[in-house]
């Protein structure tokens, strides 16, 4: 259950780019990014209003989670869901994976809307994609609801242990930002050790209070914030974390900011009163505008490890739950390998005067036209 509560907190306050535009048709929208393929799948019995986005099968079957979220409009929803897929893309394609990207949405209250009856009607949905596209859980959608979404089909991945699932990923998630954050410090500081490193996290649930656990390991100085009073007081309490307000996360004097709770926090407003020199966390779509303030970092001089990139390692578990190969010391060792793919894209951007977050989509890019020819 850790990720429903999880899930909840952050997509109420998750900055998502909400103003979708009414005039701008459904092909128009998928035409920029070479989106494949947009179900709209709909059940007046349950209330059941879901958009499945495929962005790509290139490499495999388009996998990415179900969101549950009351849009203000269908266009909404749609900007969603195809933002979100081809974000899918990038991050199994750099990941290695034999995966594609795609993301459901499915509109409307969760509280009003979730039941079984609502659950098992979008698994038929899924079904009827026969494998193109394979879901997982994401805002507002529990380990629990995915069991009835798996009552109707085999095209789900996350699921419970306790079933044979791989559960909550954030543990491995957090291994990999540790790891792009290790890499990252190399680059910046010439070493990848991170002890006496003031590392600002901003956000300690699922994946940060983890990430905060291998940190203090290696003896970091770590300063947490949180709207979540009873999360900063066990990581003061278990880690000596120092606690710091909402706002004040930014004007601390650290190394490292790893942001771990919102996306877009990355702006214009907080960019000039980071003092870090490196920026490595879990958060989703970390920089406001990809363009704009990955030049603003760069030009500040301050390494910025791709989120898409160092996040990666709950595709990795569910990846591989999908597919049969799961197996926990594995994934720590996939999620290890985010230390080089990070080193590299970091030292191609630095050579090549770029944003590495450039460089990152680019690298994989070039995966998916080299084995698309494949197939
Ligand atoms: P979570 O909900 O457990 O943790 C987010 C934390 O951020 C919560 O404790 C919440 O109280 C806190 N928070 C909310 N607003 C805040 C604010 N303004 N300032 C500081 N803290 C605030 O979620 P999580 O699973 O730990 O995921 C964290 C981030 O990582 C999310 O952006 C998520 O999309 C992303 N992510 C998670 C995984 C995963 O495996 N769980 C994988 C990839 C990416």
């Amino acid at each position: 259950m850790e990720h429903s509560s999880i899930n909840q907190t952050t997509a109420i306050q998750e900055k998502v780019d909400r103003s979708a535009n009414h005039q701008v048709s459904v092909f128009d929208q998928m035409a920029p990014h070479d989106h494949e393929q947009i179900v709209h799948c709909f059940d007046k019995a349950t209330g059941l209003k879901a958009i499945v986005a495929i962005h790509s099968t290139a490499l495999g079957p388009a996998m990415g989670g179900t969101r549950i979220w009351n849009y203000t409009s269908d266009a909404e929803a749609l900007t969603d869901a195809i933002r979100l897929a081809r974000g899918m893309t990038y991050k199994s394609a750099i990941s290695g994976l034999n995966v594609g990207g795609g993301k459901a949405v499915l509109i409307g209250d969760p509280d009003q809307l979730k039941n079984e009856a609502y659950l098992r009607r979008f698994g038929q949905f899924i079904d009827g994609l026969n494998g193109k596209y394979v879901t997982a859980g994401d805002v507002n959608m529990t380990l629990r609801d995915l069991e009835y979404v798996r009552m109707e089909t085999r095209h789900v991945t996350g699921l419970p242990e306790a079933i044979g699932g791989s559960g909550s990923s954030s543990l491995i998630t957090a291994y990999g930002v540790y790891m792009g954050m290790k890499a990252a410090a190399k680059e910046a500081f010439g070493t990848d050790s991170l002890e006496g490193k003031k590392v600002a996290v901003q956000g300690v649930g699922a994946v940060g209070s983890k990430l905060v656990e291998y940190l203090v390991k290696e003896k970091a100085v770590v300063f947490a914030s949180d709207v979540s009073e009873s999360k900063l007081q066990r990581v003061s309490r278990e880690f000596s974390a120092h606690v710091v307000s909402l706002d004040g996360i930014y004007d601390i004097p650290a190394d490292i900011y790893a942001p771990c709770a919102l996306g877009a926090t990355l702006d214009d407003e907080t960019i000039p009163r980071l003092t870090c020199q490196v920026i490595a966390g879990g958060a989703n779509n970390q920089l406001a505008d990809e363009q704009q303030h990955g030049v603003m970092l760069r030009e500040r001089g301050v390494v910025y490890a791709p989120d898409f990139l160092v996040n990666a390692g709950g595709i990795m578990a569910v990846a591989a739950e999908y597919f049969g190969t799961y197996s926990k010391n594995y994934l720590f060792q996939k999620a290890e390998r985010i230390y080089d793919v990070c080193q590299t894209v970091l030292q191609q951007a630095a050579q090549q005067q770029t944003e590495p977050h450039q460089i990152a989509m680019k690298m994989a890019e070039e995966r998916i036209a080299s084995i698309a020819q494949l197939r």
